[in-house]
């Protein structure tokens, strides 16, 4: 890894093991020998790791949880057999109550 302000290669100084910190598990620090900046690398932890992985699936996965609730709720109610049409109701109904 290269120093961020002077690009010289950086030496490793050691990693520790952080406990205190529950979304961050391991910290490495660095330091460049050149213009003697200092760097610590924080490692996320697995809760950490956990967490951002389901916040980048939570906006699909929820929408298209509410789509199939809603498709079931217009079919009820509407009776209707064309599957296109109940869609396109169920998604109208779910952008009119995002507005
Ligand atoms: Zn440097």
């Amino acid at each position: 890894m290269k120093c961020w302000h002077c690009k010289t290669e950086l030496i490793w100084g050691g990693d520790h093991d952080i406990e205190e910190n529950e979304d961050y598990d391991i910290v490495t620090n660095l330091s460049c020998p050149n213009c003697h900046s200092y760097v610590e690398v924080y490692h996320p932890s697995e809760k950490l790791r956990k967490e951002e992985y389901i916040e980048r699936e939570t906006p699909e996965e929820s929408y298209h949880k509410k789509l199939g609730e809603m498709i079931k709720k217009v079919k009820a109610e509407t009776k209707w057999r064309d599957i296109f049409k109940i869609v396109e109701e169920a998604q109208k109904r779910l952008n009119e109550k995002e507005i």
